[in-house]
């Protein structure tokens, strides 16, 4: 009689969750992924914004040619169609100046300002530097890994937090809500602050909550503006010297055949043509309510559907924006009357925390108007920001040391998450890596030797001397 198909019940639905999920379940395993909230994605999301109605991300999420794992990852679950990759990077001086940085230029002259992991990664090569960027909301995009571990006899399970774990020689017992269940394997692919809370009282635990001790998150803020009109003609630029970092031009980089990108554009005419009905537009811009941090999104979630439909505006909105355009300059009049949505994103936003929402909606935008003159005639519809408090864990010299391998003090119980020892920085492409890490060191368990990681992309140029 064959023997039963092992079990491995998978906590957490982020990047690190579903790469292990998707590679044990091409292992032979019988995976169940638990996820506290009713979407995938993890720290990679979108969601239906209460206060909006817009389907958002909670930040844009770029990666590099470099994120090798990332990228078989999304060929391995039929997403890599959905990434749209630029050569060019578009750097603006506030005054407008623009300098623009090819990824086939030769950087082997150009000197790398510090060696974090992504950076020497993707300066390797013109195909390393190449950055992508997903055309789709990213729940759409992650939502195809779901597809793949039920297509392969498991399950996801969403709203269902664990509570704690039991370790046995044999296997686990989960705790959840309100009930008990029982595998094979586990692996928790949570965030360390997590993971803190799910820790057995027990003196095995000691070494990992020392570890975990150590750990620290830096913030991310995400600015979303829905003009209406264009703004700028270009994809998305890097902003020099002042607090906003990057611009997303979403309305030009979101598809327009993906179901969620449509009720996007339909939302945004919504709120054009409302506009048109209620000539005091400054009604629509939301002062305070409509303003919401992603905590209080989630508590609202699902309170209040966005605004389906289809109108003639909408399409407008779509003929504007063939992806073959992008990176080529219109005639600003061609667009005049178009509505477009904006995301500008700063990076370790620390100095953004005390400050309220609508100090931050100013400061922005005042920022944009000294990069983008169009931005000075445009009216704001709406905005929100999503302050992401806890967004990466910060890496201090010296956290190496504490980032744990996938092992743990318990037989079958593995580790995965960006915070884990990958050799990368807070990325997806460090999630990923960390997924198949653990599925490896569970799959060895039972004698197999096959590597799951991709390998990097060779260097070349001087590059290749680098490791
Ligand atoms: C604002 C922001 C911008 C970013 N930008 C980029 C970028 O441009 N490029 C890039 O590569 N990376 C970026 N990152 C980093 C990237 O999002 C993360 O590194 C990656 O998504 C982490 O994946 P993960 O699976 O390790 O963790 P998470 O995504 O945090 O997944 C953990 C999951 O576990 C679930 N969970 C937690 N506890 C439990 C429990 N007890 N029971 C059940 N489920 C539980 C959580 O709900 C979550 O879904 C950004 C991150 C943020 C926040």
């Amino acid at each position: 009689m064959a023997s039963p198909q092992p079990t491995v019940a998978i906590v957490g639905g982020g990047l690190a969750g579903l790469a292990a999920g998707c590679a044990l379940s091409d292992s032979g395993f019988r995976v169940t992924l638990f996820e506290r909230r009713p979407y995938l994605g993890g720290r990679a999301s979108s969601y239906e914004h209460p206060g909006t109605g817009e389907v958002v991300d909670n930040c844009q999420h770029v990666l590099f040619g470099s994120c090798t794992n990332l990228i078989a990852f999304y060929k391995k679950i039929g997403i890599e169609n959905r990434i749209r990759w630029f050569d060019r990077m578009t750097f603006i001086e506030p005054g407008g100046r623009q300098s623009v940085l090819e990824s086939c230029e030769d950087l082997d002259r150009i000197a790398i300002p510090y060696a974090a992991q992504v950076v020497r990664e993707s300066m390797k090569s013109p195909t390393a530097r190449r950055m992508g960027i997903p055309t789709v909301p990213l729940t759409e995009l992650y939502n195809a890994a779901r597809d793949y571990i039920t297509a392969r006899s498991g399950a996801v399970r969403f709203r269902i937090s664990v509570q704690s774990f039991a370790p046995s020689p044999e296997g686990v017992r989960l705790e959840l809500q309100d009930s008990e269940e029982e595998f094979d394997n586990a692996v928790l692919a949570v965030p360390f602050d997590s993971l803190a809370k799910l820790l057995p009282d027990s003196p095995q635990s000691q070494d990992l909550r020392e570890k975990l001790s150590h750990f620290e998150t830096s913030p991310i803020t995400g600015v979303h503006f829905w003009f209406d009109r264009q703004i700028t003609d270009l994809p998305h630029a890097v902003l020099l010297d002042r607090t906003i970092q990057w611009m997303f031009h979403k309305s030009m980089l979101l598809n327009k055949n993906s179901p969620e990108a449509e009720s996007v554009l339909n939302s945004q005419s919504l709120s054009s043509r409302a506009e048109r009905d209620h000539p005091l537009a400054d009604d629509l811009f939301p002062p305070r309510d409509l303003v919401l941090s992603r905590s209080e999104a989630e508590a609202q979630l699902h309170s209040e559907p966005a605004p389906k439909g289809r109108n003639s505006l909408a399409q407008r909105v779509s003929a504007g924006y063939k992806p073959e355009n992008t990176e080529s300059r219109r005639d600003a009049t061609d667009t005049a009357g178009i509505p477009s949505y904006v995301e500008l994103v700063i990076s370790s936003s620390k100095s953004l925390t005390p400050k309220s929402r609508q100090e931050i909606i100013d400061l922005a935008l005042n920022e944009l108007r000294e990069f983008f003159p169009r931005a000075r005639e445009a009216k704001l519809l709406k905005a929100t920001v999503i302050k992401e408090v806890n967004a990466t864990f910060s890496p201090p010299p010296g956290i190496d040391r504490y980032r744990p391998t996938p092992q743990t003090p318990w037989p079958h119980i593995f580790l995965a998450g960006d915070w884990t020892a990958t050799g990368w920085p807070a990325t997806m492409e460090g999630a990923v890596r960390s997924g198949y890490l653990a599925a490896q060191a569970l799959t060895s368990v039972s004698g197999s030797t096959k590597n799951l990681l991709v390998p990097d992309l060779p260097g070349t140029g001087l590059m290749r001397l680098l490791r």
